[in-house]
């Protein structure tokens, strides 16, 4: 027999039955980004590798080792391993950069990275993300940050800290550069190859080296903070004014300066101890010089990515709530060619009306599509047969309840179903049942 394929490592399926938990997360980051005035952007899952290569930045780990590029027809391009770039340059390319400010946008993609895989950390994984461009303030910080914090608290998730943190702009950097040169230039021999060359490039990236040596000799490294211009600083003093005054908490954690080269000023990260090491379920900041950086006008900007596999994570281990999924709400046991003819018929018709409704395909015994209707969780199921058939009636029975209700099998029959199902709903609402099926599924409480 031929050996099976399997699926590239550091991947994963999601199959039909936990697709639910996906929909949630997307639902609810879509909708929220919405109401902030946000509009989806989708763009291409590769882009010509030099955008990466002038936006993320030579010098970090996912332009360093991360990134999947090939060579096509001389051509070099890479599968994108962040949103950022893809989206500025989308922006830019479709002139919204020259429409109304702000322009704010999001959007669900899947990215790229190689990287050692372990649980939160994947080879392709997924993002929602936003951006915003075209405000300095640092109420926009602020917006950015309430709306991340506004979609995990309606996912209901727990114990999230908000670390952030200001990483100054191009002026304090260069006076930080030399503070941090001086500092590691001490111990230059034990640090990483990657890092002695971070050392003459870009010495900020040093603490982002995951290298436990490079990290250790980092603990009493000058901090950023120290070293703001007065503009960075009062730009960070404001955003926390504005944090405090939306009752949002955080910690200054001087020690984030984020993965990624573009980042100014703000940066943060919302993170938990709950899922181990790989505890940022949401990192982001601003990139005011990122859009000139890629050919448009001088732009202030800012934006996150939220890493869908790890809210996910968290959203198992506490037990989270998810939207329920569809389950059939008719389902037909037929015995005879002719009861299967009419159940064609009336799913054809009750689907127009949006019912899930399923017959059998299987020539399975009336006992055994009734076991299968179960499992499939039915809310209702109609036996058909050759009595049925020439009374034109059939008996309607209510899964949960058992109860049964005659049903003429004549063009009324979606209707009654209609209105019987509508009863049915009302009064799981009434009973307060926790079966949440027949709720709609918009709102934020199921
Ligand atoms: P980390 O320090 O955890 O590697 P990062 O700084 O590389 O994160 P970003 O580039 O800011 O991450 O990406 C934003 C978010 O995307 C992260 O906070 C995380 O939730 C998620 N993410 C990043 N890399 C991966 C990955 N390899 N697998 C799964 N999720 C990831
Ligand atoms: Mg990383």
């Amino acid at each position: 027999m031929a050996e099976n394929i399997k699926r590239p490592t550091g991947t994963e399926d999601v199959i039909p039955r936990d697709i639910h938990k996906w929909h949630t997360v997307e639902k609810i980051a879509r909708e929220t980004a919405e109401s902030f005035g946000f509009g989806e952007l989708r763009f291409p899952t590769f882009e010509n590798t030099d955008l990466f290569m002038r936006s993320v930045g030579e010098t970090t780990d996912v332009v360093q080792k991360e990134m999947y590029t090939v060579m096509a027809k001389e051509t070099k391009f890479t599968l994108r391993p962040e949103g950022t770039a893809g989206a500025i340059r989308a922006m830019l390319q479709n002139g919204l950069l020259n429409e109304a400010f702000p322009q704010r946008i999001f959007y669900l993609i899947s990215c790229f990275r190689h990287e050692r895989p372990q649980a939160g950390r994947l080879r392709e994984f997924h993002q929602f993300g936003v951006e915003m461009a075209g405000s300095a303030s640092p109420a926009a910080d602020a917006e950015l940050i309430s709306l991340g914090k506004k979609i995990l608290d309606r996912l209901e998730l727990k114990n999230i800290v908000l670390k952030i943190n200001s990483i100054g702009c191009p002026k304090c950097r260069a006076e930080y550069n030399k503070a941090l040169r001086s500092y590691f230039s001490a111990r230059e021999d034990e640090l990483c190859d990657t890092c002695k060359e971070r050392l003459v490039k870009n010495p900020m990236r040093l603490l982002d080296c995951k290298s436990p040596i490079c990290q250790e000799i980092g603990k009493d490294a000058p901090l950023i903070l120290d070293h703001l211009c007065e503009e960075c600083s009062d730009h960070f003093e404001k955003v926390k004014k504005y944090l405090t005054a939306m009752g949002i908490e955080y910690t200054v954690d001087p020690k984030i300066v984020r993965g990624l080269d573009y980042y100014t000023k703000t940066v943060f990260e919302f993170v938990t101890t709950e899922i181990g090491a790989q505890g940022t379920v949401c990192g982001g900041g601003r990139y005011d010089g990122l859009i000139q950086q890629l050919g448009g006008q001088p732009t202030p900007a800012l934006g996150f990515g939220m890493g869908i596999e790890r809210l996910l994570l968290v959203m198992d281990k506490q037990n989270c709530d998810y939207l329920v999924p569809k389950k059939c709400d008719i389902y037909f046991a037929t015995m005879g060619d002719a009861a299967l003819d009419k159940a064609m018929e009336l799913c054809r018709e009750l689907r127009e009306y949006g019912y899930f409704a399923d017959h059998d395909f299987m020539g399975r015994g009336l006992k055994a599509q009734m076991k299968y209707a179960n499992k499939i969780g039915s809310a209702f199921t109609v036996v058909l047969g050759d009595d049925e058939l020439a009374n034109n009636k059939a008996r309607l029975k209510d899964m949960d309840s058992g109860e049964e209700k005659e049903i003429t099998l004549d063009d009324k029959f979606t209707g009654n179903f209609d209105s019987y199902y509508i009863d049915k709903m009302l009064s799981s609402l009434d009973t307060g049942a926790d079966d949440l099926a027949f709720l709609p599924l918009t709102g934020e409480d199921n």
